[in-house]
């Protein structure tokens, strides 16, 4: 396919943003304009305002845009969803080649759109946006955003450092997120198990330029709790590891009280049967409580029914070669390339490839 013909939309979900809407409007149909100038997308490419529940004037804003013939694309969520949920409903409504996803208040640098429709064209199924500087940013976000960067991997929940929902997805990327049907979506994590190929842009992160931030403490305490939840079932896990610690130290204990008893003439009477039961029932009762959370986080686990797999290329004969995923499309978006299968893409190898994806 030409690159003048692929359709690329670019998702901005909107939480009460009046207040930057117009400027974020303007910017973003300006990165359009230029683009479609330099043939690298088509002039049927399009900006996707999602309203996610908004109470002040963001719809009206989004509705005056389309009515004024604009290349402006509105979707209204009933109530307020979340950001998650509003990028995933921006990104099932759209029937491009590509979708860019960027927060309205243009924290995200909205110039650095252009060098991934470059990494697009040039074969990247998924280009993440990763932010090399956010000294914008205040000293308690940089520091708490890091520390969940690094707890999600300790805790083997694939993600992009300093990534966030700054990305583009090809039209098979979206197809496979469709895929997976969880209710408490985590796109950070999702994304990489796509397993696609993929690489990074770097940028510069920006201060809020107008209205506040829509995820305060209490809001960015329960996006962590959901993202560790959705992802890892360790700290079920972990009571299995405390309880089963407890119980052993007891036994140790009781030994070591046994030897008091015998050698030292002061022992405290009915010290050790009377303190160490308690601990060492505690500790079998934790651990009979890990026990079971290991099979609830399974049957959680399974409750999610995530692809099992995805498959990136099918290796056929010449003459019938066709990429997977693209079985009812006329033309592949970036002409015609060798069929080949690469195990290497899965995690965390998907991850590693990222972050030595191209500056
Ligand atoms: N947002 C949303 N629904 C929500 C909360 C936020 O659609 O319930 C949008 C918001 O309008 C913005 C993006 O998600 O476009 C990121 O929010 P924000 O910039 O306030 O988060 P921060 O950058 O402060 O973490
Ligand atoms: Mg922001």
């Amino acid at each position: 396919m030409p690159a003048a013909s692929t359709i690329l939309s670019i998702v901005v979900p909107c939480f009460n943003e009046q207040d930057v809407l117009c400027e974020t409007c303007s910017r973003l149909l300006a990165v359009r304009a230029a683009l479609v100038a330099k043939a690298k997308i088509s002039p049927r490419s399009h900006i996707v305002f999602v309203d996610d529940g908004s109470r002040d004037s963001t719809w009206q804003l989004i509705e005056a845009w389309v009515q004024g013939g604009s290349p402006v694309t509105g979707v209204k969520l009933s109530r307020n969803c979340g950001h998650q949920n509003a990028l995933l409903a921006g990104m099932s409504c759209s029937r491009a080649d590509a979708v860019v996803t960027i927060d309205a208040d243009l924290q995200d640098d909205e110039t650095a759109i252009e060098r991934m429709v470059d990494a697009y064209l040039q074969g990247c199924e998924v280009v993440y946006g990763v932010r090399a500087r956010r000294d914008s940013d205040s000293w308690f976000k940089r520091v708490t955003a890091r520390g969940f960067y690094r707890l999600l991997s300790a805790l083997g929940v694939p993600t992009v450092f300093d990534h966030a929902d700054y990305r583009l997805l090809g039209r098979r990327a979206i197809d496979y997120l469709q895929r997976f049907g969880e209710i408490n979506l985590f796109l950070r994590g999702v994304v990489p198990l796509l397993g696609l190929r993929s690489c990074a842009v770097h940028y510069d992160r920006r201060p809020r330029r107008a209205g506040v931030s829509k995820y305060p403490l209490r809001r960015m305490i329960e996006f962590a709790l959901d993202g560790i939840t959705s992802f890892s079932i360790a700290p079920l896990r972990a009571i299995t590891v405390v309880g089963m610690g407890l119980s052993l130290a007891c036994v140790g204990l009781a030994g070591w009280a046994l030897a008091v008893r015998l050698t030292l003439a002061e022992a405290v009477p009915g010290w050790a049967s009377t303190i160490l039961p308690i601990f060492f029932l505690g500790g079998v009762q934790l651990f009979c409580v890990g026990m079971l959370g290991e099979y609830i986080g399974k049957i959680y686990m399974e409750s999610k029914k995530r692809p099992r797999y995805l498959i990136e290329t099918v290796a056929k004969p010449e003459g019938l070669q066709r990429r997977a995923g693209a079985a009812k499309r006329k033309s592949r978006p970036h002409g015609a390339r060798p069929i080949r299968i690469d195990h290497r893409r899965w995690l965390p190898e998907t991850v590693a490839d990222t972050l030595a994806g191209p500056k």
